[in-house]
């Protein structure tokens, strides 16, 4: 007798055995009960996740004649009439499966449309089951509508998609959809329990539970999986065989990872890779195994009795998750997911996963190791030559716990190259929206940041744009008073009426020098203010100087130009921040990471 791989004998014959789709299950069978059926349906998910065997299924129902050949229409097929029997083997005329993504064109599917027009043959229904249906051309698409919308009352469309946002609106708007879901590793492992008694085959727990993991939600790869393991194991399942069958990599050495990280000690770090080297594991295996530990870290910090109490890495997991804080493994989970995609970039996959683990370690916050504490993570970047004083991109990572403004400033305190300007949020604070109201630095310091990443050095705080009309005379007084301002010759209020003043006269030439100027406070438009800055100006100039201060709006005075070229130079550190290459792979690795707005300083 011939070996029949397991996906294909446990496959489920009825609705009733089929596992992880209760809720389409539910409809199908109500409507196939009230007999409220609907000309196309579309079922979509993933592979593997049981859209053929649905469709199968529903073709029995509906053709199903029961075992004394009286039956109807029926939400449990008897699997023994000759229309169950056929459809299971295959073999039943009315009922057709295509695979749009090998018969794509117009063709195939008028051939199958020509057909549509002659009743069924032995069946109640004809039933056409397309799988893949995204991949048809549009041409296709458009010779099925036709169909989809005046379908004989005999005929039933099954469409099935991995990418339901390909499929057309018009097909879609004709069928009900249904969402099978990837099934959970609990779940799979459960039906491998089930299917490997009735084979009579010895699993190890351990052995089942690797094999769920690695199906990814699909319970065909899960049998498939198992099918591979009992060959590989001699017709028993071990957890060490099946970790090598399938590469997998030893939590132990994982837990190793996040034990080093958790200590700050970058030595052990590299020591877990070369372990990893040295018996040939996968590096993004190990970094898949790394993410589902942290993953169950962060539920374990989150809701603490929310892990499989049966699962033994149950325990570890807890106890990890207590090294790290939740924001924190947050960060290291999507660092690995990330990294594991960049690892086919590195020179070879082991020094990439030693890049991996220490870009991990340099986003720990400084001088952690505490579990649970709030810190904010500072890491120096290396010095840069574009102007450019303090930059932070910031990643948002729930959730987070409490902290205060002074402990993150004192957290970053050893780092000399940032200043927090007075009154302002530290630049790895989350900023709020624009449309939200700015609350005070102390109130919004309750989201400390995962990556803060500072450079360069003091910063000053940078005024908003502001419009100045540029004159000649402008100019020549704007440069007068930089001259005054760098003698020391004025300073207080004369040097603030210097600097808020337009200058609307001044010849030179003239003596006494008349020098005309338009202010708008009225403090400085008379007594000390003008006596001084005359005074500084007579002995700037070398002549006499008579001072005529009158009231207005000063459009240019050096003040207004001191904004505009501090906006301008705002606009240019921006513009080299978002457009450095550090920066875009931040921000492209990080999805909620955003430069907090106002953190960019100019030199
Ligand atoms: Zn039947």
């Amino acid at each position: 007798m011939s070996y029949v791989v397991l996906a294909r004998k446990y496959r489920p014959p009825n609705f009733a055995a089929l596992v992880g789709q209760e809720h389409v299950v539910q409809a199908l069978a109500n409507a196939l009960t009230q007999q409220r059926l609907h000309h196309a349906y579309l079922f979509t998910g993933t592979r593997g996740v049981g859209k053929t065997t649905i469709s199968r299924i529903l073709a029995k129902s509906l053709n199903c004649t029961g075992a004394d050949g009286q039956g109807g229409i029926t939400a449990h097929p008897c699997g023994v009439c000759a229309a169950c029997r056929d459809i299971d083997s295959g073999r039943f005329i009315d009922y057709v499966e295509l695979d749009a993504a090998s018969n794509r064109g117009v063709d195939e599917i008028s051939q199958l449309l020509d057909q549509a027009v002659y009743k069924p043959v032995v069946g109640r229904f004809k039933v056409y089951m397309i799988d893949e249906v995204h991949m048809l051309s549009n041409t296709a698409f458009n010779a099925m509508l036709k169909t989809l919308e005046e379908p004989p009352e005999y005929l039933k469309f099954v469409l099935a998609t991995t990418d339901p946002q390909k499929v057309p609106p018009t097909v879609l708007s004709r069928c009900l959809q249904f969402n099978l879901r990837p099934m959970a590793p609990q779940t799979v492992q459960e039906h491998l329990v089930g299917v490997l008694a009735q084979e009579q085959i010895a699993a190890e727990p351990g052995a089942l539970r690797l094999l769920a993991r690695a199906a990814r939600g699909s319970m065909r790869d899960a049998l498939s999986l198992a099918d591979q393991a009992i060959a590989f194991g001699a017709g028993a399942l071990t957890e060490a065989g099946v970790r090598e069958m399938l590469g997998a990599v030893d939590r132990g050495h994982v837990v190793r990872m996040i034990e080093a990280l958790a200590a700050s000690d970058g030595a052990a770090l590299v020591a877990t890779v070369d372990a990893l080297r040295g018996l040939g594991l996968s590096a993004a295996g190990a970094l898949e195994e790394l993410a589902g530990l942290l993953q169950q870290m962060a539920v374990s910090q989150a809701v603490p009795d929310a892990l499989d109490a049966n699962d033994p890495d149950t325990p570890q997991a807890a106890r990890l998750a207590a090294l790290l804080a939740p924001d924190e493994t947050q960060l290291v989970y999507s660092i690995a997911l990330h990294g594991r995609a960049e690892l086919g970039l590195a020179p070879d996959e082991y020094s990439g996963l030693v890049m991996v683990l220490l870009r991990m370690l340099a986003f720990r916050p400084q001088g952690a190791g505490a579990p649970g504490r709030a810190a904010a993570p500072a890491v120096a970047a290396p010095p840069r030559r574009a102007p450019v004083a303090v930059t932070s991109v910031a990643a948002k990572a729930p959730p987070t716990p409490p902290a205060t403004a002074p402990a993150i400033a004192a957290a970053v305190a050893p780092t000399p190259a940032l200043r927090i300007p007075a009154g302002e949020p530290p630049p790895w604070m989350d900023a709020p929206f624009e449309d939200e109201v700015v609350a005070p630095a102390v109130s919004t310091a309750r989201e400390p940041e995962a990556v803060a990443y500072a450079a360069a050095s003091a910063a000053s705080t940078a005024a908003a744009p502001v419009a100045f009309v540029p004159t000649a005379l402008g100019a020549r007084w704007a440069e007068l008073v930089r001259e005054m301002v760098e003698a020391g010759s004025i300073s207080a209020f004369a040097r603030e009426l210097a600097m808020q003043a337009q200058c609307l006269a001044l010849d030179e030439q003239a003596t006494p020098i008349v020098c005309g100027l338009r202010v708008e406070r009225e403090t400085l438009r008379a007594g000390a203010p003008c006596e001084k800055l005359q005074a500084a100006l007579t002995a700037l100039l070398g002549r006499a100087v008579r001072l005529e201060v009158q009231a207005g709006v000063a459009e240019d005075s050096p003040a207004r130009r001191d904004a505009a070229e501090r906006a301008r130079r705002q606009a240019q550190a921006e513009q080299i921040i978002h457009d450095d290459p550090l920066v875009q792979a931040l921000m492209a690795q990080y999805k909620t990471a955003r430069i907090v707005p106002g953190s960019i300083k100019p030199h």
